[in-house]
């Protein structure tokens, strides 16, 4: 995504912050600063929208380590003034595997809701459930505040309204009996008749934020249907569809130099070691440019790796993709008839494949917006 900025990696997992997250402490500053509440209660509020996102971060982990679990990679997690997005490689096509990873993410808030009122149970405090929360400092309030926030997010998240993680849910659940197309367009009905709701709710009652998060959903479910009805077009397309014809190929004495001029003239990612007309192995740009850094540009190249996948120009290009991500391969080699005719990388399936938003996970509007 364009103008977000690394925070940190956890697990090989990159956390984003979009410029635009921004624009949310400034609001609550400015709206509080138009009020005139005192500079000291400002700070207390962004604090606690902080302490929001801290949990929406821990609730993307959810997903995204569950996703891992399942050998499903994250591209990244995205924090954005609505909520977080976990971009999910793919989502696996197994119900079962889609549900545990949707429900890993409310249900981390669930276990910090769980934690807090623990702490809240243990240490005797009462809940200050009406008084609102002054103070940052004070043990009363934060836990008070993590345990509704919490308990919020987990329930928001929940209602069935798709793309959110309720949505998901209930696509999962009607896809283990019915078609995962037609289990889709169910959830994005539902989906948008909720969104409608929250916009209409969010007019009514003032709740501007609410009603920002419904038109928002009401465009994510349409998405969404759009992106598994052209999934299911795009089964048909075949490798030759998509690759790239005229490989860059090289013998095993041409030089790192000339190898590297080549692979840069052109915009591709792998280049063919040939051994008189045979394949011998292939070079990715990454490895040919660390040869040049390590080795110098006289070195010859030598046979490369050994082809790691090659496939045929009749076969289903979305398994390949599959298949690429599953194995961790950026490329593949199409042969036909024990001739290489043309390689294709994963980036040139990525448009049509993947990556998947899983997401948002919407904070709470009142949480705070009220
Ligand atoms: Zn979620």
């Amino acid at each position: 995504m364009r103008g977000a900025l690394p925070l940190f990696r956890f697990r090989g997992i990159q956390l984003l912050v979009h410029w635009t997250f921004l624009l949310l402490p400034g609001y609550v500053v400015l709206m509080g600063y138009s009020e005139g509440t005192p500079w000291h209660d400002l700070l207390v509020e962004v604090g606690f929208v902080l302490l929001v996102f801290l949990c929406v971060v821990l609730h993307e982990f959810g997903h995204a380590l569950t996703a891992q679990h399942y050998g499903v990679g994250t591209k990244n997690i995205t924090l954005l003034p609505i909520g977080g997005v976990a971009s999910l490689e793919r989502m696996p096509e197994d119900p079962r595997q889609e549900f545990w990873i949707t429900v890993a993410g409310p249900l981390v808030n669930l276990v910090i809701a769980g934690i807090a009122f623990a702490l809240i149970s243990i240490s005797g405090i009462t809940l200050l459930l009406s008084e609102g929360f002054q103070d940052l400092t004070s043990w009363n309030s934060v836990l008070t505040f993590l345990f509704l926030a919490n308990l919020s997010l987990f329930l928001f998240n929940l209602l069935p309204a798709f793309p959110m993680d309720g949505g998901r849910i209930l696509r999962s659940l009607l896809s283990m009996r019915l078609p995962r197309e037609r289990a889709t367009r169910i959830a994005t009905t539902v989906g948008r008749v909720f969104a409608v709701g929250f916009m209409a709710f969010g007019l009514l009652r003032g709740q501007p934020f609410l009603a920002i998060i419904g038109f928002f959903i009401f465009m994510a479910a349409g998405a969404e249907a759009k992106a598994v009805r052209q999934r299911y077009q795009i089964r048909s397309v075949r490798v030759r569809e998509r690759m790239r014809t005229g490989p860059i190929s090289m013998a095993p004495w041409a030089t790192v130099q000339d190898a590297w001029n080549a692979m840069t003239m052109v915009d591709h990612r792998i280049l063919l070691v040939m051994d008189n007309g045979v394949l011998a192995g292939i070079h990715h740009r990454e490895a040919l440019r660390q040869l040049l850094m390590d080795k110098g540009g006289t070195t010859p190249i030598g046979r490369g790796e050994a082809p790691l996948i090659s496939v045929s120009a009749e076969d289903p290009a979305f398994d390949l993709y599959q298949r690429m991500l599953q194995e961790g391969f950026p490329a593949a080699v199409v042969v036909d008839a024990g001739r290489v005719i043309g390689t294709i990388e994963k980036r040139d399936l990525e448009n049509a494949f993947g990556p998947v938003a899983h997401g948002p996970t919407l904070p709470v509007p009142s949480g705070y917006a009220g």
